[in-house]
């Protein structure tokens, strides 16, 4: 690691904000006009596909209470009838979509994501998963996660969700340390953590992530390194460690955040980094921007070998090249569209009870959008780009496609990120702490974007 170069001048000229890249375009490119008649066209085409596998995502939005931090769709309620009636739109989605698709298309991978999964009822989780594989034909042997709280649920919640199949958990954690947990609106006990990750071991799922998050206020080195130290004392499988986005304009929760011991960028960066030493020293592969998974663990070896993918869900090592995805605010990637549904709870469910499609923003891939997301997952999840993958899919040589492009990375090389090769840019470890601004210059749709606020800062 090159560690002497990792000065506070550098994180401070490159800290500003861009995206996450989790799609490209960017989600505020894409147009309120795109509706259910467009996702009804991308559906076709896939119908007209029989054989390409897919990826499903649901989203469950809902939580016993919103942390203050929090930045996802989340909806709070104490009634679990409110779950019910949720479920029964879920139903009516997925009927919408298969009555054009059609049944049993072959899933290799499934996600349930919130708001927090682990809300529903064993019931209400054995309808859900019920509807899917009664309409969807999902392999046995592919990627079923699920994220789950801790702090709520029985034993009961996570043994049935083990029993349906689901192969993989994710528990959310975030920092150890009361002094954060009160700032950031979330309690958490080490007993609460340690109990639902026991049961997930117990239970014998095959992978058990937790997540953190860095940034938060009251974060100190220290307390950080003491967080970090119980999570390895836990071994999981994979830790994400997110760096936390604190945009109270477009998430008013977070205006209960305390932020009168925020950190400053340069301590921020400190804690990612102090992070990718304590991990990888405890024999973790760093994964893309900010997972670590032990080396024996699939992604590590996909990561290895060069086959890393990327989608709304998260990193995976399947290669579904389209994502089907329900529920409030899930957004779809199939056929060249993106599709995102209502994110008011309300709308999403009066849409589907008058028997409408949800979607209410989209966005058809251009030729030279699909050209630019290729070079961005590549970067993002193996970081290179190898010059053959223009010519072999979309018949151009890197100069063609992208030549203003490699001029612009040229102060990346001399910073020591990127490293023009023979047959491909590859970047460098230094260059990974700035992955998001070397993606940024193959981002057609940046300099007309009039709101950087909307985008976290890059570091
Ligand atoms: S952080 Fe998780 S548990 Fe907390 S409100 Fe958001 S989705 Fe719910």
């Amino acid at each position: 690691m090159k560690e002497a170069m990792l000065s506070y001048d550098l994180v401070q000229r490159y800290n500003r904000p861009g995206p996450r890249y989790t799609s490209y375009p960017t989600v505020p490119v894409w147009s309120h006009t795109f509706g259910a008649a467009d996702y009804q066209r991308a559906l076709h085409t896939l119908a007209a596909h029989p054989d390409e596998p897919i990826s499903l995502y649901v989203h469950l939005p809902f939580c016993k209470e919103r942390c203050a931090y929090c930045g996802c769709n989340a909806t709070v309620t104490r009634r679990s009838e409110v779950v019910d009636t949720y479920l029964d739109c879920v139903e009516r989605e997925l009927d919408l979509v298969t009555a054009i698709i059609g049944r049993q298309r072959r899933v290799v991978q499934l996600h349930w994501g919130g708001g927090t999964p682990n809300f529903l009822t064993p019931a209400q989780t054995r309808r859900l998963f019920g509807l899917l594989a009664s309409r969807f034909d999902i392999a046995p042997d592919g990627e079923i996660s699920v994220e789950a709280d801790p702090r709520i649920g029985s034993r009961e919640r996570f043994e049935v969700l083990h029993e349906l199949g689901f192969n993989r958990i994710s528990l959310g954690v975030q920092d150890f340390e009361s002094t954060v947990q009160v700032a950031i609106g979330r309690l958490q006990s080490a007993d609460q953590t340690t109990a639902a990750y026991a049961v997930c071991r117990e239970l014998g799922f095959d992978s058990v992530n937790l997540d953190l998050v860095y940034g938060l206020p009251g974060q100190t080195a220290s307390s950080f390194e003491r967080t970090l130290k119980q999570i390895l004392a836990l071994a999981p499988d994979r830790i994400a460690c997110f760096s936390y986005a604190h945009m109270p304009t477009f998430r008013p929760n977070q205006k209960r955040v305390d932020t009168s011991f925020m950190p400053t960028p340069h301590e921020k960066f400190e804690f990612f980094k102090v992070s990718i030493e304590t991990l990888t020293g405890a024999g973790y592969e760093w994964i893309g921007m900010d997972h670590f998974a032990r080396s024996e663990d699939e992604l590590a070896v996909a990561t290895r070998e060069r086959r890393l993918h990327r989608n709304f869900m998260g990193y995976t090592t399947q290669p579904a090249s389209h994502l089907l995805a329900f529920g409030m605010s899930a957004i779809g990637d199939l056929t060249g569209f993106y599709a995102q549904n209502d994110v008011k709870l309300g709308q999403y469910q009066r849409s589907l009870q008058a028997g409408q499609l949800p979607v209410v923003r989209g966005h058809q891939l251009s030729r030279d959008d699909q050209l630019r997301r290729k070079a961005i997952n590549a970067l993002m999840c193996n970081f290179e780009l190898p010059y053959q993958l223009t010519v072999s899919e979309f018949g151009l040589s890197v100069d063609e496609a992208f030549g203003d492009v490699l001029e612009r990375l040229r102060p990346f090389a001399d910073e020591g990120f990127v490293d023009f090769g023979v047959d491909r840019i590859s970047i460098t470890h230094l260059g990974r702490f700035f992955i998001r601004n070397i993606c940024m210059e193959f981002d057609a749709y940046l300099k007309t974007e009039t709101n950087p606020a909307r985008f976290s800062k890059t570091i």
